[in-house]
C-alpha cells in the first residue's frame, strides 16, 4: 500500500498549487446567476459557464436584452415604440422595427388559432384597470372599450413596416407574449454564445437548453392560492414553459377577484381557470398559449393544446382540480 507520509504530502501540496496558479484568474468553470427585476417581474438567469467573466459578462447581457426589449414595448413608458403606436396608429400607420412587426404579426396569428381569446387589442379594456390602486373601468369606459377589441382592427402592411388602428379607441399590449418573447432573445443570445447549459426566465415565462449538473432542470407548477406551495415539479431539457395565473396581479372587491387576463369578449378577467401551464419549445409561443388557455377555459384550452404537437397543458381549474393535455394525461392518468 502507498504510504502518504508527510514528505509525499506536501509534494501533492506544491503540485496542486502550482497547477492553481498556471491557470487564468478568473478561469472558473462554474454556475453563473443574476436575478433583476425589469418589465415589472422578476428576471432570472443561471448558465453554466468555463470562464468567470465570460459568465458574468452574459448573465448581465441577458439583462440588458429585457431592458431593450421592456423600453421597446412597454406601454407603461409613454417614450417607448408601442406608446408611439397606441398614440397615433387610429390617424396614420405608423412606421415600426422588423422586430415589433413581427412580433405584433405573430401576435395576431394567436388570435386567429384562439378565436380571438388571445387577442392584444383587449388593452383597449385592460388600460383602464390599475391592479395595484384597485381601480376597474366604470359601465361607460367598459361600454365605449368593448368594440374597440378586436384585433382584426390591426392593419399590417409588411411592404411598408406599418401598424394601423382601423376604429377609435384601440389600444395594443403585449403583456401575454413580450417577456416569452424575450426569453427566447436571450437565450439565442447564450446560445450564439457557445452557452449549451442555462436557464432564463422572466416572471412565469422560462426556458432552459441542456441540463443542471446532469440532471433535467425543474420547473415548479405553484399552487395559484397559496404562494409558497408547488404541486408539480416538472423536469425540462431544451425546452419551454409558461405560467399564466389568476394571482400575479390583482386586487379584491365585494367578493371578486379583478386579475389582469381578460376575456376579450367581455373585457373583464375570465374565471373558469385559476392556473395554466403549457410546456413547448418556443418560450414566446408557450407564453401566448398559456394566456390563451386561461381565456379559453378547460375544455376549449385543452382541446387546443392537443391539436398542437409538442406542446402539452397542466391546467388548475377554480376548483382546485389538475387536467391535463393527452400527452401528459399518460404520465397522469
Ligand atoms: P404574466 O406573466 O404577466 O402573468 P401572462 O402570460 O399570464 O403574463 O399574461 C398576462 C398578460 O397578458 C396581462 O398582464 C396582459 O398584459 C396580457 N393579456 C391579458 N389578457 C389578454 C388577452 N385576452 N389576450 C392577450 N393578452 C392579454
Ligand atoms: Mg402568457
Amino acid at each position: 500500500m502507498y504510504d502518504l507520509n508527510t514528505h509525499s504530502l506536501s509534494r501533492l501540496c506544491c503540485i496542486a498549487l502550482s497547477l492553481i496558479l498556471c491557470l487564468p484568474l478568473n478561469a472558473m468553470a462554474d454556475w453563473y446567476r443574476q436575478e433583476a427585476a425589469i418589465m415589472g417581474t422578476a428576471i432570472n438567469v443561471e448558465l453554466w459557464h468555463e470562464d468567470a467573466e465570460q459568465g458574468r459578462v452574459l448573465t448581465q447581457s441577458v439583462m440588458d436584452e429585457m431592458q431593450r426589449i421592456d423600453d421597446l414595448m412597454s406601454t407603461y413608458k409613454p417614450e417607448s415604440k408601442l406608446s408611439a403606436v397606441n398614440a397615433n396608429a387610429a390617424n396614420a400607420p405608423v412606421h415600426v422595427s422588423t422586430e415589433l412587426f413581427t412580433l405584433i404579426e405573430h401576435a395576431l396569428d394567436f388570435s386567429q388559432v384562439t378565436s380571438g381569446a388571445f387577442d392584444i387589442t383587449y388593452a383597449s379594456a385592460g388600460q383602464h384597470y390599475d391592479y395595484r390602486t384597485g381601480k376597474k373601468p366604470d359601465k361607460q369606459q367598459l361600454q365605449t372599450a368593448l368594440p374597440a377589441i378586436n384585433y382584426r382592427h390591426i392593419k399590417l402592411d409588411s411592404q411598408q413596416s406599418t401598424v394601423e388602428f382601423l376604429y377609435p379607441g384601440v389600444r395594443i399590449d403585449l403583456g401575454g407574449i413580450a417577456k416569452g418573447y424575450a426569453v427566447d432573445r436571450s437565450i439565442g443570445m447564450l446560445q450564439d454564445a457557445g452557452v449549451s447549459n442555462a436557464l432564463v426566465s422572466a416572471g412565469g415565462d422560462t426556458r432552459v437548453i441542456g441540463k443542471r449538473w446532469d440532471r433535467p432542470w425543474n420547473v415548479g407548477i405553484r399552487n395559484p392560492r397559496s404562494k409558497d406551495s408547488i404541486v408539480s415539479m416538472i423536469p425540462l431539457e431544451d425546452s419551454a414553459i409558461s405560467t399564466s395565473g389568476d394571482y400575479e396581479r390583482y386586487f379584491e372587491e365585494d367578493g371578486v377577484r379583478y386579475h389582469h387576463i381578460l376575456n376579450p369578449g367581455t373585457g373583464k378577467s375570465a374565471h373558469e381557470i385559476h392556473s395554466s401551464s403549457i410546456i413547448g419549445s418556443i418560450a414566446t409561443d408557450t407564453d401566448a398559449l398559456s394566456t390563451s388557455v386561461f381565456v379559453l377555459g378547460v375544455e376549449r384550452g385543452l382541446q387546443l393544446i392537443n391539436s398542437i404537437p409538442d406542446t402539452e397543458a397542466v391546467i388548475i381549474d377554480n376548483t382546485g382540480r389538475m387536467h391535463y393535455s393527452t400527452g401528459l394525461a399518460q404520465i397522469h392518468p
